[in-house]
């Protein structure tokens, strides 16, 4: 069975003092209590080969929010997955809700997520329904498609990670409930077991406004291999409560 994998996406958020200083605090801790989980922070491409720098001896895993699909060019103002992993990221998270808004489709997903598999960056995956999918009763087919599509060919099992997150319960205090996630992760893990080879021990991570009050009950669920944290994962008490409720 996997550890536990707590993920913390930061977001626009973290300008250089707070940023390292909530980085550095968590590397420490994380070096001194070894919780028995596996950590992952997203800070912001500013942050990135600074953070990594001084995670770099210790467990904290560092990952980037987004990446180019194209290796080098002509794209003003974008990052490729080379430039990532030289910064020192071993994540990368793509198709967040909050990019697949702004008209960020699967295919595209799918494109990043086979540059960052060149470039040795693991993939973490976020799929989810809107609430009007869910209420019309098509969160399942919404988020297979969404899964199906967003996997380039040839990928391996254990270098990728998908996150559930209904965008209904993304930073809203509103947590999908345990029969949902349940279910949706059970869907999502019978899905990439017909999608690739070992498919089924691909992890699963959860998100949407997972708090240090609700990790633990969500955590212990069937097919729950993480979390993927977002506002939590900036308050350092928070994140490290968040941590210890997986175990
Ligand atoms: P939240 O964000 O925890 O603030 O709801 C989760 C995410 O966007 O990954």
């Amino acid at each position: 069975m996997n550890v536990p994998f707590i993920a913390g996406n930061w977001k626009m958020n973290g300008l250089r003092a707070d940023g390292l200083g909530l980085a550095r605090d968590l590397a420490d801790w994380l070096e001194t209590v070894r919780p028995g989980v596996q950590m992952l922070i997203c800070p912001p491409a500013t942050l990135l080969s600074d953070i990594a720098a001084l995670a770099a001896s210790g467990p904290l895993l560092v990952g980037a929010q987004d990446c180019h699909h194209r290796a080098s060019g002509a794209h003003t103002g974008d990052l490729s997955a080379a430039m990532l992993a030289d910064a020192g990221a071993s994540h990368v998270i793509l198709g967040h809700s909050e990019r697949r808004s702004q008209g960020e489709d699967s295919a595209l997903v799918a494109a990043k997520a086979a540059a960052a598999r060149l470039s040795e960056l693991r993939p973490l995956i976020c799929i989810g329904e809107t609430l009007m999918e869910r209420e019309a009763g098509l969160a399942g087919t919404i988020v297979a498609r969404q899964l199906h599509d967003s996997l380039p060919p040839g990928l391996d099992a254990d270098s990728i990670i998908i996150a559930y997150e209904p965008i209904w319960a993304i930073g809203t205090g509103r947590h999908a409930d345990a029969g949902t996630i349940a279910a949706m992760h059970a869907l999502i893990k019978a899905e990439l077991a017909t999608l690739l080879p070992g498919g089924g021990d691909v992890r699963v991570l959860y998100g949407g406004s997972v708090t240090a009050a609700n990790a633990a009950g969500i955590l212990h669920l069937p097919g729950v291999d993480g979390v993927l944290v977002g506002g939590a994962s900036l308050k350092p008490a928070d994140f490290k409560a968040i941590a210890l409720a997986g175990l």
